[in-house]
């Protein structure tokens, strides 16, 4: 392993900007600079020097082996916040012959050295493009641990069942039958169990993980891009009563009271001549299928063929007098506030059946453990033995502990750099 550098913090300017450096050689490349290194995980303020030339007086940090995030060597700078001093550090580090870090590098060696698992690395790069408070509380907990937790103790019960299970194997003979405790079945069941429900959870999990989307359609020239503008509180989508005019789909990101929300506008319903259009359309159509949601906005009470149950079915323009049900005006605001309340409140209640695993990777290692479990009673003991082990197999592999391999790139590199 090299040794390796980044700002951790954002680019530009600011209060403070953090340089870090993990790698065999941080030690020897601290004390050049700053002279006498610090006691070990306290800030000590320092002249950061290349030779002559005081870089700036700036806190520094020092994490032995095996006492950092990465688990190698590791040093901070605190350096002040004017891109100009990181650039200068930047340029000292190089000339010692360490290597600007790669998106994720940091955290993908604290993986590598066993400081966290693959989920808890999955948890801290969705902690880190949180953007709500909902999806920050899900992270949270797959970045501190839980699921590992989970998963050991699912995996200490199929391995006291696989243990009993070897154990009626040894001591069988010709004499007496080969018979498994009953209490392998019942370790079997509740594990089984435990890995449905978080299964069941999966994919609200999942969503709210991405965050969820909510279409609003209807005919052309209804109010839909008035209603955008509306909840986004100014000018976000083109109004006009040419009908006919939102073709592409326009993607509004808001944080709902701590739900991430995407609304979609989409071009207006209607048989088109045009082929622009008639693509938009059928765009259109499909994004508002995969929805969470639909809000369908018309001036009359015609309702789209895209209804799904839950959807909201809503009459736009309630200041020229229409209503009856719900109703809403973009002109005057009436109603948009209910209507996001109701929006909230569908959406809630998807969001409370979330649990753990909410990434695709975890979920498949899952599957492997529940169809390794799918045994019935009176299996050959051997064959029992060998699908615990399989199933052992597939909780380990959700949170890394084996076959991590091939997720690693792609997992790490949609960290930010310094990170
Ligand atoms: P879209 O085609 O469904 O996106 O509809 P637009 O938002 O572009 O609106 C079409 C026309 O209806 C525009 O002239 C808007 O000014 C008008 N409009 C939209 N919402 C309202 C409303 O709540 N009240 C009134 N009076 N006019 C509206």
């Amino acid at each position: 392993m090299d040794t390796i550098f980044a700002e951790a913090t954002p680019p530009g300017r600011g209060g403070v900007s953090v340089v870090r450096l993990s790698g065999p050689d941080s030690h020897a490349v601290l004390q050049t600079l700053v002279g006498a290194v610090p006691e070990a995980r306290r800030a000590y303020l320092r002249a950061v020097r290349d030779g002559d030339d005081l870089i700036d007086r700036a806190l520094v940090l020092w994490f032995p082996e095996g006492h950092s995030f990465t688990g190698e060597e590791v040093a901070e700078f605190h350096l002040h916040g004017a891109p100009v001093i990181s650039t200068r550090l930047a340029e000292a580090l190089l000339a010692r012959g360490l290597r600007r870090a790669d998106a994720g590098e940091f955290s993908k060696r604290a993986f590598l050295n066993g400081r966290m698992d693959l989920a808890e690395a999955e948890g801290l790069s969705d902690l880190l493009s949180a953007e709500t408070e909902a999806q920050r509380k899900l992270a949270m907990r797959t970045a501190d641990g839980e699921l590992g937790q989970k998963a050991d103790e699912l995996r200490s019960k199929l391995i006291r069942a696989g243990a009993l299970v070897e154990a009626s194997i040894d001591f069988a003979d010709e004499e007496v039958p080969e018979e498994v405790p009953a209490e392998v079945y019942s370790l079997i069941d509740s594990v089984r169990h435990d890995i449905s429900m978080m299964l069941k959870a999966y994919p609200a999990t999942e969503r709210l993980r991405q965050g969820y989307e909510v279409a609003i359609i209807g005919p052309p020239n209804a109010g839909k891009s008035s209603l955008l503008n509306r909840i986004a509180q100014r000018e976000f989508a083109l109004v006009s009563d040419i009908a006919g005019t939102t073709r592409d789909i326009l993607e509004l990101r808001t944080d709902l009271r701590g739900l991430p929300v995407t609304f979609l506008d989409t071009a207006g319903l209607r048989e088109s001549a045009d082929p622009v259009e008639a693509m938009g359309v059928k765009r259109a159509t499909e994004r508002a299928e995969q929805a969470d949601l639909r809000i369908h906005l018309s001036e009359s009470p015609d309702v789209s063929t895209l209804r799904v149950d839950g959807d909201f079915v809503v009459r736009s323009k309630a200041d020229l007098g229409f209503g009856n049900g719900i109703s809403i005006s973009s002109k005057t605001g009436e109603g948009v506030a209910e209507l996001l309340d109701m929006v909230y409140d569908s959406l809630r209640v998807k969001a409370a059946d979330s649990g753990l695993v909410g990434h695709r990777r975890q979920a498949e290692a899952l599957e492997r453990a529940r169809d390794a479990l799918d045994i019935s009673a009176g299996t050959e003991p051997e064959f029992l033995a060998e699908a615990l082990r399989s199933a052992v197999l597939g909780l380990a592999s959700m949170v890394g502990r084996v076959g991590a391999e091939d997720y690693l790139d792609e997992i790490f590199s949609s960290f930010c750099i310094g990170k």
